[in-house]
């Protein structure tokens, strides 16, 4: 379980890697191999996937989603399992698209598929061959390519997927709610070619009932704005309901982020969407940033982004506490792209 790698960096060490976290108290779901007596727990636990890092940023209770390469891998190739069965992944053929995948959903800061395709294969879910043999001793891009190397989960698993209904669906629904904040479970799941069972209820029964959302989370937050978008100040009603605002969570949930007011921001859909896209961010004072690498030359894009860039959020209502200044650093360091821009002149 040792390993470097807590800011996930291309060529970074990682040790075991569990589909969830190996968290004792939390249930460890479909543990498909376990029941078999196969040699190594593997946790579908409950929350994120570790990467196994050893050594977690100060402050961020050890969650950090800097690993997010290998869920992302490993919800590719069970869309590619729905769609081809068993068939192994050719890394040339799969490279564009999980690149797509990474630079998208990963980590901000770039990885390239390499590394995941090689270093998943530590974590037992996952085998690689290539026109030397079994394994691979490179993650360069170059090397896989120039050894036809190709990927596919491990027997154990498609055996599991094979004989469990639904085991599928359950893994992949975890990954998403154990990894990434749900705004962006979707895009991910349509990017990745996943199509999973609409009836079930996300994670449903994968989660402890200790890690349950807070329902009351979402009215919390939107009554401690007033109902009111932090960054650009929408309000909006359909028959006497808010309409377009939500509850951010500003360390995303999946990643420790408590159902807490002072992790929560109350922000209209679009607002939304970009602040877990890392696109905007906040200054330690509460300030929007916007991210260098963001592009938009509309007067929309100018006026619905370009121009939050250092305006300062609104705060809650007296009696709430606003955003605490340890979940902003999280979303800075683990959510926000690049460096945040000037000011509200850039992009025209
Ligand atoms: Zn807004």
């Amino acid at each position: 379980m040792a390993g470097a790698g807590g800011e996930g960096a291309v060529g970074a060490e990682e040790g075991a890697v569990e589909i969830g976290r190996d968290d004792p108290g939390k249930d460890h779901v479909s543990d498909y191999d376990g029941r078999r007596g196969q040699r190594r727990r593997r946790a579908v636990g409950s929350r994120p996937w570790t990467g196994s890092t050893g050594s977690p940023p100060s402050g961020a209770g050890g969650r950090t989603a800097t690993a997010r390469h290998k869920p992302l891998l490993l919800l590719y190739a069970l869309g590619h399992h729905q769609r081809h069965g068993a068939r192994p992944i050719e890394y040339a053929e799969a490279e564009q698209h999980l690149s797509r995948l990474l630079r998208e959903f990963g980590p901000p800061r770039r990885t390239t598929p390499a590394y995941p395709f090689h270093h998943l294969a530590t974590d037992g879910f996952w085998t690689v061959t290539t026109a030397e043999g079994e394994g691979t001793s490179d993650a360069s891009p170059t090397a896989l390519r120039r050894t036809n190397a190709r990927g596919a989960l491990s027997p154990d698993l498609l055996r599991a997927l094979d004989t469990e209904p639904g085991l599928l669906d359950r893994i992949a629904r975890h990954l998403l709610d154990a990894n990434f904040a749900p705004s962006l479970h979707d895009d991910i799941r349509l990017l990745a070619g996943l199509a999973l069972d609409a009836d079930a209820e996300p994670g449903s029964d994968l989660r402890p009932a200790g890690a349950r959302r807070d329902p009351g989370f979402r009215d919390e937050v939107l009554t401690a704005y007033e109902h009111r978008c932090a960054f650009c100040g929408f309000e909006g009603w359909i028959d006497g309901l808010t309409v377009g605002l939500e509850a951010a969570h500003v360390r995303w949930w999946a990643l420790g982020g408590p159902d807490d007011p002072g992790n929560g921001l109350c922000l209209c859909s679009i607002h939304h969407r970009l602040f877990d896209r890392g696109v905007l961010g906040l200054t330690d004072d509460r300030a929007v940033t916007v991210s260098t690498r963001f592009v938009g030359r509309s007067a929309g894009a100018e006026q619905v982004v370009h121009a939050l860039a250092g305006r300062r959020s609104h705060d809650p209502q007296p009696g709430y506490a606003p955003v605490e200044a340890d979940h902003i650093a999280w979303h800075r360091r683990e959510v926000f792209r690049g460096r945040p821009r000037e000011q509200a002149t850039a992009g025209t």
